[in-house]
Parts: structure tokens; C-alpha cells; sequence
């Protein structure tokens, strides 16, 4: 090699590096182009230049780059060309070979060779040339872009006068090869780039989503979604909690599969649109042997119908205790109220003189029916302390044998027909520990109840001893109460069958605190009945 070769090689070698740093400044394959044709520029002269890609897998070969007579032409306007595998083109012919040519016959080559030949105006416009019209282009050069040795597209460098040598052949192979790693690295880049954002979008729709079921559950109101077919599509952790039915088994499944006569309720509750004002229905829902009450809306979206609820079972228990209260208190207060008004009038009466007999007999009438006003008074501001926790107990020893005989003893003697009563007290029955007001008000109220409901039947009083505490049961012989009864009748303002001609009137408040007040001293109270055999309340309390 001479010196002039050796300084030619430097110089190419220095010129390639050059090129690399310089395509490797940009991201853009673009611009990669444009600097191709720039360095190009310095050291091949030419009139055109196209470089193309070559898509395998159909066979396609597409202009990415063009530049004719001086313009750059749109690249996408221009129509994929198909390859020409056995034909004479020049594209197709390196395209297939994989190796680069130089042509410096290209007019004579157009005029014999078979093939299709094109020609790109500077407008863009591309046209097959004729084989009689005359090409323009003197010399060409035709090098392929390989890729991990497969050629993936073409670069013509072409020129309308001279020709080519074969070492500006090979400075241009030397740029194409720097040209299309540049290209490729643009390609991974922008590859890099892409799947980057979309997995940051990902990650922010993944986080969306995950916010979003953490703010159902969060949420304090049972959320569910129904699809069309009223098939549970979502149901968040409160209307696990409030129903009792797991996510697991409410999804997938029709609500009116679960809940008795959904399908009846939900036309009650009205599905609006999201941006129609919403409307509130409160419905029974019976669930799983839950008989709940829950407040409702519901607003219809693309995927169905959500139903948002509240549990509104308390409030609902609530208000109906409430008007049972009222309706109770004022039935109950009506009666006496009535006879206190009667005989106060028949007492002002100018006109009937009333003997000294039937005037006290009317004053005693008063005051028995205004006991009554003041026990019922009594009766329900003692619920009201007991359910604030407001009521001070003692606790001291008391006799309760001898508690039990002067209370039979007192409430004898004020009953209107005699009923008879058996007091059994056990030899060394214990003190228990209480306090003897308030025993005393419950034991009035058991033997109240046996004489009111036992029909005035025989009524049994026992006390004896029992481990740790002593018991006293007040047993009658009446119609008893029903099993599903026996608990109820404990719980405020409970009448079990108040219609009944032979049950007097009562407040339903009776058992309710005489419960609350033998629990608080540390005792309990419980009933055991047949229904027709009577009914027998036991009372314990804690020895003292
Ligand atoms: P009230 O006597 O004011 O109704 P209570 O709380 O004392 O209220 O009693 C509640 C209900 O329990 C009564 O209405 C009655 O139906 C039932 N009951 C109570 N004692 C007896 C009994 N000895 N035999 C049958 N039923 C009873």
C-alpha cells in the first residue's frame, strides 16, 4: 500500500468515526438521514439521493428518505415498491444479493436491462421511466443496509454527471453501515421510550384502580354493582359487613338469588342517571335470616346499576319503638285519666246530691287511678335512667324472706277478689346482697303479673337457697306463655297478646326493668312456662 492509499484509508477511517459520533448525537432517524446526506455531501457529489427500507415479510420496499435535485421529498407520500426477485431493478437486484453495485452505465441500463425503473421528480412524484425516454442519471450507486447480516433496505446515491469511483463506493458503505446502527439505536430508543410510558401508564392506571377499590372499601356505605342481568358484579367490604355475605359469594351470582324478593324491591328504589339528582328509598332487605332495613340509591352507569346503602335497621327499630311508646303510654294513660275526669265531675254535680258513702268512694276512685298515672310515670322515667346508666344501686344485706312475706302480705290486701297464695321460705335461707327498694319493686311486679295474668289461679312463692345465691320463684297456674314469648316479654314495652279480654292494662315496661334492676345487683331473672301450665319467674340474687 502507498502512502497516497495509506493517508486515503486515515482519512475515510477518520471521516466514519466522525460520522458515528455525529449520527449518534441525534434520536431522531430523521435527522439521522439529513446528516447522512450532510457528511455524504462533502465527499460524494450527487443529484439524488433515496434511501429505502425492505420489509421481509411482505416483500416491500418503502422510501424513508429522499432527496432530489435539491429538495427533500415527503418520504410517505411516495407508494411501497414491490420486490423484484428475478428482474434486472437495481434495488431488487441488491435487495437479493446483499451486495452493493456501482453503476456508471445507468442510461444504457434503463434502455436494456429488464426491470422496472422509477424516476422521483423533486416534487415527489414518482414515475416508472419509460424504456424509450431518456434517464438523466449517469452513475449510481446501489448499497444495501444490513442489519445482523440481513438486508433491510437500500441506499442509492445517484449522480447526473460523471461516474463513480470504487473508493467513494466504499467511503459510502462505510457511512451507510454508521448510518444504520445510528438508525437502528434511534429505533430501540424510540422502542425504549414507548414501552416506558407505557408501562408508567400502566402503573398509573394499575394505581388508579387500586385506589379506587381501597376507597370502596374504605367507605362506610355498602356498595354494589349489578349488571344488566342484576348479576353482582361488585360488592365492597361494608356490604360484606352490613349483610353478612362474603364478596366471594355474592359476586357472580343474581341478587335475587340471595336477597328474598329483590326483584319486587328494587323497583321501589329509583336507578337515575349520573347526573340526575338521586333519590333515597329505604327497603327491607332480608338476608341470610337478616331482616335488615337499608336506605338506598341508586344511580345507573355504562356497566350497570350501583346501589350505595346505609343500614338504617336501628333507626328504623328506633322509630317503631318510639311509636309504640307513644301508642302504649297514652293508651295506658287514657283509662285512669278517664275515671279521675268521671269522677271529678259526678263530685262537682250540683244538681244529684251524693251521699257522704259515694263521694269518698269517688275520692278513694281518684286516688287509686292517680297512683296509677304516677306508677306509669315512674315506670317509664326508671327506663329512662336504667338506659342512660343513671340508676345508683346499693348493695347491702337484706332479708329477702322476710321481704317476700310483707310484700305478698301488702299486695293481698289491695287485690279486689281474693286469690290464694302459697309462701314456701326454706328454714335458714341466706341475706342476699342488694338493694331493698328496688327488690322489693321487683318482687311487686312478679306477684302483680302472676295475680294480673295467672287467670286467679293458685300462686306458688318459693325461696330457698341455691349455690351462691338464693332464688325466689313466683309460680302461678294461668295460660302460661308461649315459647317464642318467653324472652320477648322482657324486652321493653313487650305485651305479648295485649288484646286479650283477661290481660289487664300495663305498660309492657314491668319485666323490662325488673331485669335490668336483679342484673345490675348482680342477679338474674328468667321465666320457664308451659303454655295452659302456668308461668314461674325465678329470681336470684347473690348471697350477702
Ligand atoms: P305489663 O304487665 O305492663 O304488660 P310486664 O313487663 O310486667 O308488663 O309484662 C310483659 C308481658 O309479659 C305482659 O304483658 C304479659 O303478656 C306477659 N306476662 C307477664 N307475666 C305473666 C304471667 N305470669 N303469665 C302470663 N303472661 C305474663
Amino acid at each position: 500500500m502507498d502512502e497516497r492509499e495509506l493517508a486515503r484509508k486515515a482519512e475515510v477511517a477518520e471521516l466514519l468515526l466522525n460520522a458515528a459520533r455525529y449520527f449518534g448525537e441525534t434520536l431522531e432517524p430523521e435527522r439521522v438521514y439529513e446528516r447522512f446526506h450532510e457528511l455524504l455531501g462533502d465527499h460524494v457529489p450527487h443529484d439524488g439521493l433515496v434511501v429505502s427500507s425492505y420489509d421481509e415479510s411482505d416483500d416491500l420496499i418503502r422510501c424513508e428518505y429522499a432527496w432530489v435535485e435539491g429538495n427533500v421529498v415527503d418520504a410517505s407520500t411516495l407508494p411501497p415498491l414491490p420486490l423484484n426477485r428475478s428482474g434486472g431493478g437495481m434495488q431488487s437486484q441488491v435487495i437479493v444479493s446483499g451486495e452493493p453495485i456501482l453503476f456508471n452505465d445507468v442510461a444504457e441500463r434503463v434502455q436494456q436491462v429488464e426491470g422496472r425503473y422509477y424516476n422521483v421528480d423533486r416534487e415527489g412524484t414518482m414515475e416508472e421511466i419509460s424504456r424509450t425516454e431518456e434517464s438523466g442519471t449517469t452513475a449510481a450507486m446501489m448499497l444495501p443496509v444490513k442489519l445482523e447480516g440481513r438486508v433491510v433496505g437500500v441506499v442509492q446515491v445517484m449522480s447526473d454527471s460523471g461516474e463513480y469511483s470504487s473508493g467513494q463506493l466504499e467511503v459510502v458503505e462505510g457511512l451507510v453501515a454508521q448510518m444504520a446502527a445510528a438508525v437502528r439505536n434511534t429505533r430501540l430508543q424510540k422502542e425504549r421510550r414507548r414501552l416506558e410510558a407505557a408501562e408508567a401508564a400502566a402503573r398509573a392506571v394499575a394505581a388508579e384502580r387500586e385506589q379506587a377499590a381501597q376507597v370502596l372499601d374504605a367507605v362506610g356505605e355498602g356498595v354494589f354493582l349489578l349488571d344488566d342481568d342484576g348479576v353482582v358484579r361488585l360488592w365492597n367490604r361494608a356490604a360484606e359487613a352490613v349483610t353478612g355475605l362474603p364478596d366471594e359469594e355474592a359476586r357472580g351470582r343474581r341478587l335475587a338469588e340471595l336477597v328474598h324478593d329483590w326483584d319486587a324491591l328494587s323497583q321501589a328504589i329509583p336507578a337515575s342517571d349520573a347526573s340526575a339528582s338521586v333519590r333515597s328509598a329505604t327497603v327491607p332487605f332480608e338476608v341470610r335470616g337478616r331482616d335488615l332495613w337499608l336506605s338506598f340509591v341508586a344511580v345507573r352507569s355504562a356497566n350497570g346499576i350501583v346501589y350505595a346503602f346505609r343500614d338504617v335497621t336501628g333507626e328504623r327499630r328506633l322509630e317503631e319503638e318510639k311509636s309504640d311508646f307513644v301508642a302504649t303510654i297514652s293508651h295506658e294513660l287514657r283509662t285512669p285519666m278517664a275515671a279521675v275526669y268521671g269522677a271529678a265531675e259526678t263530685l262537682l254535680r250540683r244538681d244529684i246530691a251524693l251521699g257522704s258513702e259515694q263521694g269518698r268512694a269517688l275520692l278513694e276512685m281518684i286516688a287509686r287511678q292517680a297512683q296509677r298515672l304516677a306508677q306509669i310515670t315512674e315506670d317509664v322515667l326508671l327506663t329512662r335512667n336504667l338506659d342512660r346508666g343513671d340508676v345508683q344501686l346499693e348493695r347491702r344485706p337484706v332479708d329477702v324472706a322476710e321481704l317476700v312475706r310483707a310484700t305478698v302480705a301488702a299486695l293481698e290486701s289491695q287485690l279486689p277478689e281474693p286469690v290464694p297464695v302459697d309462701v314456701d321460705i326454706e328454714a335458714d335461707a341466706a341475706l342476699v346482697s342488694g338493694d331493698s327498694d328496688r327488690i322489693q319493686q321487683v318482687l311487686m311486679n312478679l306477684l302483680d303479673n302472676a295475680f294480673k295474668y295467672g287467670g286467679k289461679s293458685r300462686v306458688a312463692v318459693r325461696v330457698e337457697n341455691a349455690n351462691g345465691s338464693v332464688r325466689v320463684s313466683v309460680g302461678d297456674s294461668g295460660p302460661g306463655i308461649l315459647p317464642a314469648d318467653a324472652e320477648r316479654i322482657f324486652e321493653k314495652f313487650f305485651r305479648a297478646d295485649p288484646q286479650l279480654t283477661y290481660a289487664p292494662g300495663g305498660t309492657g315496661l314491668g319485666l323490662y326493668i325488673s331485669r335490668e334492676l336483679a342484673q345490675r345487683m348482680g342477679g338474674s331473672l328468667g321465666v320457664t312456662s308451659s303454655p295452659g301450665a302456668g308461668a314461674t319467674f325465678v329470681l336470684e340474687l347473690p348471697r350477702a
